[in-house]
């Protein structure tokens, strides 16, 4: 595989604390790979073994080809962006852009050449003599990406870089990033603990679990294939639902909960008695009024709990001994001790493998 940056059996640790365990993971060349999960699951740590602001105890870290295990930061070719922007005060726009040329001793002219091309890149041309102070703080955040770039590095890596930003800026910014990093073509790593951040930018998404990775894949991969009840329950809403296997009829499995049986796809490592757990997304699971046709996997059901969302409604719904959660666009609108039917369509459950 042509990777541009590589983590061989990656392990860093604090003391007892295993932050990265046995990673393994290649990002491809243009690729924009987001590193996800909760707090403390390592995401930080690993993006530091790739910096070379750490050293992992075990393991090697390829950049382009080019072990750089032991190679410092600052001659790994990196772009860096951060959560505090990181601008320096007291220096222009033009200044804070030109300062990684100034370090590296380049001509003025060919200075003035790169600056202006990376604020065109973030179309921010006219802002060259502003201050920090004077931009708002998504302005800020361009600035700081033209810092990263403008020396053209390998890889752009970037450690929540819009977590300061309010949820709208937040969500314009993703677009930017995701579109800037596009046009250069440029590999990028992005952590983030937002999932709703990484499934909108990433060509990739590698979830982390108590420092080790626990899934890779694009984010419909991630979001409609689930390998583990962490990343189901990580990525999205889930609704888990715990049975036995009754019978496997071809591409069906017929599956026991207390007095309901559900159908869900089967797969080949099923067998009649397996315990088994599955799980459908809310928004799924299609709502009715009772006295509904239905078909398969349809059941009557009470609505415990409404509450209203603005575009759309989440549902709590008491089926038999579950209480299933579901969220519709609000079209049609249950109250709260309604009776309802509800059908889960067959394709969109999931089964998954136990954690
Ligand atoms: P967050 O989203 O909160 O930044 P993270 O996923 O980036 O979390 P890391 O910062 O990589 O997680 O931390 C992984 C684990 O290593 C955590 O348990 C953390 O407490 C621990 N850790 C990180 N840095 C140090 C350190 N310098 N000394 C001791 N423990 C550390």
């Amino acid at each position: 595989m042509d990777y541009m940056i590589e983590l061989q059996n990656v392990t860093k640790r604090y003391g007892p604390i295993v932050a990265n365990d046995q990673i393994n993971l290649g990002i491809l060349r243009g690729e924009l790979m987001t590193l996800l999960g909760p707090s403390g699951c390592g995401k930080t740590t690993a993006l530091r073994c790739i910096t070379g602001h750490l050293t992992p105890d075990e393991g090697r870290v390829f950049i382009d080809g080019e072990d750089v295990t032991s190679v410092p930061t600052h001659k790994r070719e990196l772009g860096m962006v951060f959560q505090n922007f990181a601008l320096f005060p007291h220096m222009t726009v033009y200044e804070n852009v030109e300062f990684p040329l100034m370090i590296r001793n380049l001509p003025k002219a060919e200075r003035r050449e790169m600056v202006m091309d990376a604020l065109r890149l973030i179309r921010m041309e006219e802002y060259e003599k502003h201050y920090p102070r004077q931009l708002s703080g998504g302005q800020q955040q361009r600035v700081g990406l033209a810092r990263a770039l403008v020396y053209r590095p390998k890889v752009l890596l970037l450690d929540e870089p819009l977590s300061n930003l309010d949820a709208k800026l937040r969500e314009e910014m993703r677009f930017e990033i995701k579109d800037l990093q596009r046009r250069l073509g440029i590999t990028a790593v992005y952590v983030t603990h937002d999932q709703a951040e990484a499934l909108a930018l990433s060509d990739r998404v590698a979830v982390m679990n108590g420092g080790r990775l626990e899934q890779v894949g694009t984010p419909d991969e991630i979001y409609d294939q689930p390998g583990s009840q962490f990343v189901a329950d990580f990525i999205g809403l889930s609704d888990f639902i715990e049975g036995t296997v009754l019978a496997v009829e071809g591409e069906k499995a017929m599956v026991t909960v207390d007095d309901l049986q559900f159908a869900v796809p089967a797969s080949p490592r099923m067998r009649p008695h397996d315990k088994l757990l599955f799980f459908i997304r809310p928004n799924d699971i299609d709502l009715f009024p009772l006295g509904y046709a239905g078909g398969e996997n349809t059941f009557d059901g009470v609505v415990s709990k409404m509450t209203y969302l603005g575009d759309k409604i989440d549902y709590r719904i008491a089926v038999g001994g579950l209480e299933l959660r579901v969220q519709t666009d609000g079209k049609v609108r249950f109250e709260e001790g309604e009776s309802v039917r509800l059908q889960l369509p067959v394709d969109r459950c999931r089964a998954i493998v136990r954690d």
